[in-house]
């Protein structure tokens, strides 16, 4: 923190971010922390986003942001060029020109208590929070509360239809909504959320015996098997509106922290755009 009355640095956010999601916690295929900028740069105002993309930059811009902190790598492969001809090198060239730094916190902020999923979770209020996918022991991450997705208990016992309904609520609203599996009158007491892809934890949440597990990219293979196998009814969610709520967070710390102007995007970065429903039975018109 700066205590002389000037704005932090651009390495004074970097290392406030590296205290609260060490890059060690990172799994080893991620590629996380300061992507760009000058490490000596002040730092007035930082806009939050999940995705690094041409219309969150436009945002970033035009809200005057020094520094974007962002959920997902922009460059996570080998790269051999940022030439401005590139997608990603012409979003390098423009951050560089406009004299704009980026930092990434990606599996490290999943894995962190608090973290990506403790947002998620407090959406649906969840009390008794445990992680769905705790770090192996004695890896870097491995700590208190901290791992991947969260288990806690729903306010009151609802259906599976009526927890749909209200996890289209509570999370940002996108074409895709939310989407569930399994018998829609199921009471759900104990739910697992995991923002973003949770494929690979289907097996935990099972093992977990948690009544409803709520991400996103579920698809219908794994989906299916895992529902005949008897294991928790799934909610399918758009992978940003399970992200968005950290950034409130991470925005709440930075002000907190540095005494920054922190930014949140609300633009809906989520690839679907459009979304169409068959009409149930009882919507239709009755016919003469
Ligand atoms: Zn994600």
């Amino acid at each position: 923190m700066s205590t002389t009355g000037s704005p932090p640095t651009v390495a004074d956010v970097v290392a406030a971010l590296d205290r609260r999601y060490p890059p060690a916690w990172a799994e080893e295929w991620d590629r996380v922390g300061l992507v760009l900028g000058e490490p000596d740069h002040p730092v007035h105002r930082v806009a939050c986003v999940v995705d690094v993309v041409p219309e969150t930059v436009d945002e970033a811009l035009a809200a005057g942001a020094d520094m974007i902190v962002a959920h997902h790598p922009l460059l996570l492969r080998g790269v051999s060029s940022v030439a401005a001809t590139t997608y990603k090198g012409r979003i390098v060239h423009r951050l560089i020109k406009a004299d704009v730094a980026l930092y990434v916190a990606h599996t490290n902020a999943d894995v962190a208590a608090p973290g990506v999923s403790d947002a998620l979770a407090a959406r649906f209020g969840l009390t008794g929070l445990r992680p769905l996918h705790p770090p192996r022991p004695g890896s870097p991450a491995d700590g208190p509360g901290r791992g991947i997705g969260r288990i806690g208990e729903l306010p009151a016992p609802t259906t599976l239809a009526e927890l749909t309904r209200r996890a289209a609520d509570v999370l940002p609203v996108t074409a895709w909504g939310v989407r569930a599996a399994g018998d829609p009158g199921r009471m759900v007491r104990t739910l697992a959320v995991s923002g973003g892809s949770g494929d690979s934890f289907l097996a935990e949440a099972t093992a977990a015996g948690v009544d409803a597990f709520l991400t996103a990219d579920l698809r219908h293979h794994p989906a299916g098997e895992h529902l005949a196998a008897g294991g928790p009814a799934l909610l399918d969610a758009a992978h940003w509106a399970t992200e968005r709520p950290w950034l409130d967070d991470l925005a709440a710390h930075l002000r907190d922290e540095l005494g920054v102007e922190a930014v949140v995007s609300d633009l809906d970065t989520d690839p679907w755009t459009v979304h169409a429903a068959a009409p149930r039975p009882d919507d239709k018109e009755p016919r003469p």
